[in-house]
């Protein structure tokens, strides 16, 4: 183990690393809590052996340190202190010591303790490890071993949120066993189980990124993430894992349009930023597969998602983005920012149809943004709505002001929102 040990004193530390290293631990030594506190941020220590009465920052205030520095990870911290009263005792554990040493320190009972410590950490680590296998197992489909569906729709959500961030197409496979009823009759429940683990690692075996996302659905059903790529690669992709499939050459008699097992694939794309949900995409994948399987089966079908029409909202009042993206929902892409210097660089990349944006904002103010909107040739002309919470003859002041085409008083409504924002949208 390596041990650091913490003493001022040159006499207690020599006696003290002679002691650990003849127990075979290797030794680091801080000749004051303020060296002690630089070598945990660089070191990985196993355990602290730490003296209380030290100049500059004491044992105790050191400990509390670390222990705050190191946060959930727990190494064993032994106090060296000439005082053996009650109470400073239990200060030392109260600031997250575990045991202590009373000076002069007995060799034997320094072992002791180091021994005792050392035992606790293999349980540590032991624990530690049983949760990992059990994060894993939680996470994971006990047939195929690839991602559940829980999982994936955890890890989807993060990606998409990524997405709409970085504006990169996303695209969703959705890949379902053809005829697969028929082979389970035919060669029975534990053949039809050994076919889709085969299936599923023909998939892993097809994908080449570390943050393409593969996911076993639902019974034959598996779903796959690939970010950051557009319709032509997802088109690869589906059409590579299809013949893969096709590949493993798994006999079945029974379907009426292949000698061998094979897959319908479904996919959609997102490649104008936000599109209006993960949902959504998803299902366009699901009509896709069902075009594939309309269409014969043994085939790959694409649905890109191209809406017709875009608005950026930059505000940071989660209420007004969640109605916005209501009220347009289904009808044009809403991407969202509140992040004022970003909001110019973003309309520039996506030309929207319309922007609207809060007049008060942390950042960039309102008419900065403005005059950067009205100053470049692509955004020039984009239409511009006004929010704020002020009262109805300020907000218009401010709108005449900032040649703004339109305002919206908060709480916005659906009333005032059709009444005043559609008419952009058409
Ligand atoms: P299609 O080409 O239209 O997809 O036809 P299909 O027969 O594959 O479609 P359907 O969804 O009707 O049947 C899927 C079958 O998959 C139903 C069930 O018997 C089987 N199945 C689902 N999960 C499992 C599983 O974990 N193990 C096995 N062996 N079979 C499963
Ligand atoms: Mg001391
Ligand atoms: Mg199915
Ligand atoms: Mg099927």
């Amino acid at each position: 183990m390596k041990i650091l040990l913490v003493e001022d004193s040159a006499t207690l530390r020599h006696a003290m690393c002679g002691y650990i290293r003849a127990d075979n631990h290797e030794p680091i030594v801080a000749k004051s809590g303020e060296e002690a506190l630089q070598i945990i941020d660089n070191i990985q220590v196993d355990m602290v052996i730490m003296d209380v009465e030290m100049p500059g920052l004491d044992g105790f205030e050191t400990t509390r340190l670390i222990r705050e520095w190191l946060d959930e990870r727990w190494i064993p911290i032994i106090f060296v202190t000439g005082r053996s009263e009650d109470n400073s005792l239990q200060e030392g554990i109260e600031a997250g010591g575990d045991d202590y040493l009373i000076k002069p320190i007995s060799r034997v009972i320094l072992r002791a303790k180091i021994r005792a410590m050392e035992r606790i950490t293999t349980m540590r680590d032991q624990l530690n490890e049983l949760n990992r296998d059990l994060v894993n197992i939680s996470q994971r489909d006990g047939l195929t071993n690839l991602y559940n569906r829980r999982t994936f729709d955890e890890k989807a959500v993060a990606q998409w949120r990524l997405t709409t961030r970085t504006q990169q197409p996303l695209s969703v496979l959705l890949i379902d066993i053809d005829h697969f009823k028929q082979y389970n009759d035919f060669y029975g429940h534990q053949a039809g189980d050994v076919c889709i683990k085969a299936v599923a690692q023909s998939l892993t075996d097809s994908l080449n990124r570390p943050t393409d996302l593969l996911a076993r659905y639902g019974g034959e059903e598996f779903i796959i993430l690939l970010p950051d790529t557009p319709a032509s690669g997802a088109v690869h992709v589906g059409e590579h894992l299809r013949k893969s499939v096709e590949a493993l050459r798994i006999h079945h008699k029974k379907s009426p349009n292949n000698k061998w097992v094979t897959v319908s694939v479904g996919i959609s794309v997102s490649n104008r930023f936000s599109g209006n949900s993960l949902s959504n995409l998803i299902s366009l994948a699901d009509q896709a597969l069902y075009q594939s399987k309309g269409h014969g089966r043994n085939r790959v079908s694409t649905k890109v998602h191209l809406p017709e029409k875009a608005v950026l909202v930059v505000d940071t009042d989660q209420q007004a983005l969640e109605t916005i993206s209501q009220c347009l929902r289904g009808n044009c892409s809403v991407v969202t920012t509140d992040n004022t210097e970003e909001c110019l660089q973003l309309a520039e990349k996506i030309s929207p149809d319309l922007v609207m944006m809060d007049t008060f904002l942390p950042g960039l103010d309102s008419y900065t943004i403005c005059q950067g909107l009205r100053s470049k040739e692509n955004t020039l002309n984009i239409p511009l709505v006004l929010m704020s919470d002020c009262t109805e003859a300020q907000l218009k002041k401010i709108s005449r002001e900032m040649n703004a085409d339109a305002y919206l008083q908060k709480p916005i409504d659906d009333t005032q929102f059709n009444c005043k924002v559609s008419r952009f949208m058409h």
